[in-house]
């Protein structure tokens, strides 16, 4: 039986969570869709307002009569804070309750250069700026690995095999904070259908384009996971003729036909700026469109071989997993409007329904986004961890 105290906080949780998927409404409304007391739902406000998880604005509807609504949404009193360590950039940002982010940053770094410690004590000085830099207090930081996770320890990471072994959390206990880790990719996935144009779409496969390519997985509503946690890991797969080497040792994986590494050779000569790792990658990206844009045929057929080489594999996936949409997501979305006709042509002459592919808007931000839904989830299970007058 459920103690006093246990029905309080899963009355909590049952109002937020109403808040967080349907959005603001009045105290009578929520009192219905919760199925609680109009008495109970005043008393959770007013706990709710205390820890700085909803805030109460009053709200003129068109063509009413009488006084203003009040209305009850989700506050900004507490953020989660989504940490990516990437090949070639480390990137935090610190998203609140009301789904505003906070405060974000992307550093370029040569992180296979440095020792995993060094690179989290980099991660851990972001992560205290993005702290210092706004008022909603941090509740957790999930942290994106490009490779496999056990617990807080990085099992697999093709690209940088230096990190196999490392106990990400331990890195950041000087924090204070509780820290999990995820793979980039599923946790790009979850930013997906967390908000934005896929929020809610039970299945989608989310594909990341960096250095490596991976792959999320969301069927029937949960991240696919698998007996290890590598369920989605697409990168790897044998799909396509070739041998060009890959990071994880083997070669023709897929990844070396349609990874970031793949399109720099294909366009650009070695000596070229292009292929400059030290560059921003955005700027080197933004290059790659102006060529294209400009007609460049060197340009435009690298780009055209990463689109078929994505469709191929893209039909291996819609044959799997069925999901209503293959999300691309990375250095896919930058230069997507060249790869979406050749990755269509490719997909269509092997399923049914070749429409089925978008481009994410999330950009690069996409792992850090799901990372801080992720760290901001202990709240909704339970309001109770974050002290009254959190937002004080
Ligand atoms: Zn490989």
């Amino acid at each position: 039986m459920q103690t006093q105290g246990q029905v309080r906080s899963a009355n909590l949780a049952a109002a937020l969570a109403c808040l967080r998927d349907g959005g603001p409404r009045s105290r009578a409304r929520l009192a219905t869709d919760t199925g609680l007391t109009k008495a109970t739902v005043s008393s959770l406000v007013t706990e709710l307002v205390e820890r700085g998880l909803v805030a109460e604005g009053a709200v003129h509807r068109p063509g009413s009569v009488g006084r203003p609504g009040t209305l009850v949404g989700l506050a900004g009193g507490v953020c989660g804070i989504g940490v990516e360590v990437n090949v070639d950039y480390l990137a935090v940002l610190a998203l609140d309750l009301a789904g505003q982010v906070r405060w974000e940053s992307r550093t370029a770094l040569d992180v296979p250069g440095l020792r995993p410690v060094e690179v989290l004590a980099r991660a851990s000085a972001l992560v205290s700026e993005a702290r210092a830099n706004q008022a909603a207090a941090a509740v957790g930081v999930t942290v994106a690995v490009p490779g496999g996770v056990q617990g807080s320890v990085v099992r697999t990471a093709p690209n940088l095999p230096g990190w196999v072994g490392t106990d990400v959390a331990a890195g950041l206990a000087g924090l204070g904070l509780p820290v999990t880790v995820g793979n980039d990719a599923d946790l790009s996935a979850l930013a997906e259908v967390s908000a934005g144009p896929h929020a809610g779409v039970p299945d989608l496969v989310y594909l990341t384009g960096e250095v490596g390519v991976g792959g999320g997985v969301v069927t029937g509503g949960q991240l696919l996971r698998g007996s290890t946690g590598l369920g989605g890991e697409v990168g790897h797969l044998a799909l396509t003729p070739g041998d060009a080497p890959c990071g994880c040792g083997r070669r023709g994986c897929w990844e070396t036909v349609v990874g970031l590494g793949a399109l720099l050779r294909a366009a650009a000569d070695p000596d070229d700026p292009l292929r400059d790792p030290g560059r921003d990658l955005e700027d080197r990206l933004g290059e790659v469109v102006a060529r294209a844009r400009a007609g460049d045929a060197r340009t435009l057929e690298a780009l055209a071989g990463i689109g078929t080489g994505l469709g191929v594999g893209a039909a291996v996936l819609v044959a799997l997993f069925d999901p209503a949409v293959v999300v691309l997501g990375g250095y896919f979305a930058v230069v997507g409007e060249f790869l979406l006709d050749p990755l269509r042509a490719a997909l269509a002459a092997r399923v049914e329904d070749a429409d089925r592919v978008a481009l994410s808007t999330l950009g690069f931000t996409a792992a850090v986004r799901g990372g801080a839904h992720v760290a901001l989830q202990p709240v909704f299970d339970n309001p109770t961890i974050v002290p009254l007058e959190a937002s004080a």
